[in-house]
């Protein structure tokens, strides 16, 4: 046996890897992209060599070459002493990780309804990893279950309440596992025991997601259902008048149309027309182009709001905190969405805002801000390392 800790994040066409070791550090991660494509292919620790998969290859395939990989370079002697998978729906069924076993395969697979395109593919790379190391402890790490402390007041909808008792619609949320590590680290920067921490968490990468965390836990949350609700996001449209799809089915569009359209084409993608990239949008709205300053300003206004909705759920707030490709990153965003919160006493340092807090403990706000602004690099893959690791010792 190795003692290290795979850590799996199995997507549609894609599968990552990181491994840590038992200290949980970082020693090695490897992606293939593509998979059952022509050209399929795949990389390790971010190098642009290629190594070689089969034509087309799936996911199992994929798995087994970036494993013989890191064997090969001896990243890893023997089988890891845990693997941990990140599962996206866990439904009301799981309120934290567990540890995988055929009751929790099963009732990975009763959720999947309510992620079609996640579950199954998670799945497949539980299943690969079960063939490739038959012996060792895997643990599946829910995006839901951080979100399952949410009162009843939060999830439900205003809507008939069969809908809830048949057939499970309520807010579930999702990017469970990085408002859990923002809590976290917050609470540590912060020096302030997780326990009795209360933040709002803003995840902003491709997809986006804003968290009210009350006492450590999670107690509201922009997504829904599905991760369609709520903010913003790259190619997504977040909220829209659910009254849009009678309105767009008497203009001929259909149910499958919307979805596409709401997931594919909207946006920061579908207000520019050009891109869903926030780098490119900000060049863009310098040089003047005046979809891209919308798409920017939509984005940041709506996010705004939300921040100041999430007080809803608040007594006190110890920092909000920025995460994801966006929120590490990206100094304009930050600086808008907070200048619209001057209500609430927050306010930008600039000068701290654009070295994105690495001079300042992570602050990004002024010294005569009400509450703190903090960015903070969120790690996903530590988590489930970390939870990995507990639980294949428990
Ligand atoms: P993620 O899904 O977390 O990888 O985030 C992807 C998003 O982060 C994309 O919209 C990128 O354009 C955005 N992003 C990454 N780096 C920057 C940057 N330096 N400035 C602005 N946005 C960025």
């Amino acid at each position: 046996m190795d003692e290290s800790i795979l850590v799996v994040n199995s997507g549609s066409s894609s599968v990552k890897l990181a491994l840590f070791d038992k200290h949980h550090k970082k020693k090695a991660s490897a992606l293939a992209e593509r998979l059952n494509n022509q050209d399929a292919s795949a990389r390790i620790n971010g190098n642009l060599d290629p190594i070689e998969l089969p034509e087309g290859a799936n996911h199992q395939q994929a798995l087994q070459v970036l494993i013989e990989t890191f064997n090969q370079k001896e990243l890893l002697k023997g089988p890891p002493m845990a693997i941990g998978h990140r599962v996206v729906h866990g439904g009301e069924t799981f309120r934290e990780a567990a540890l995988i076993d055929s009751a929790t395969i099963t009732a990975i697979k009763n959720v999947s309804s309510l992620a079609p395109l996640h579950n199954p593919v998670n799945l497949v790379g539980i299943e690969a990893m079960q063939e490739l190391f038959p012996s060792v402890p895997q643990v599946a790490v829910f995006d839901t279950a951080y979100h399952q402390t949410l009162p009843e007041k939060a999830y439900r909808y205003a809507l008939p309440k069969h809908c809830y008792e048949d057939w499970g619609v309520r807010r579930y949320g999702f990017h469970g596992t990085s408002h859990y590590f923002m809590a976290q680290e917050a609470a540590r920067l912060l020096a302030k025991p997780m326990e009795t921490a209360s933040i709002i968490s803003a995840h902003l990468g491709n997809g986006c997601s804003i968290t009210a965390i009350r006492d450590g836990k999670s107690v509201d949350t922009s997504m829904g259902l599905t991760p369609l609700e709520g903010l913003v996001m790259g190619t997504r449209s977040g909220d829209v008048d659910p009254g849009l799809f009678d309105y767009l089915s008497g203009r001929g569009v259909s149910a499958a149309e919307v979805h596409t359209m709401l997931n594919n084409d909207s946006g920061l993608m579908g207000l520019s027309g050009h891109t869903n990239d926030m780098r490119t949008l900000c060049d863009l709205a310098d040089q003047g182009d005046k979809p891209a300053r919308l798409a920017i300003d939509v984005f940041c206004f709506r996010l705004a709001r939300y921040i100041g909705a999430m007080t809803a759920s608040l007594s006190h707030l110890d920092a909000v905190v920025f995460t994801g490709g966006i929120g590490e990153n990206s100094a304009h965003v930050r600086q808008e969405t907070i200048n619209h919160l001057g209500l609430l006493g927050l306010d930008i340092d600039p000068e701290r805002n654009q070295q994105h807090g690495a001079q300042s403990n992570n602050r990004v706000s002024s010294v005569d801000s009400r509450f703190p602004v903090l960015t903070i690099p969120t790690n996903e893959e530590l988590v489930i390392a970390r939870e990995a690791n507990r639980l294949a010792n428990a």
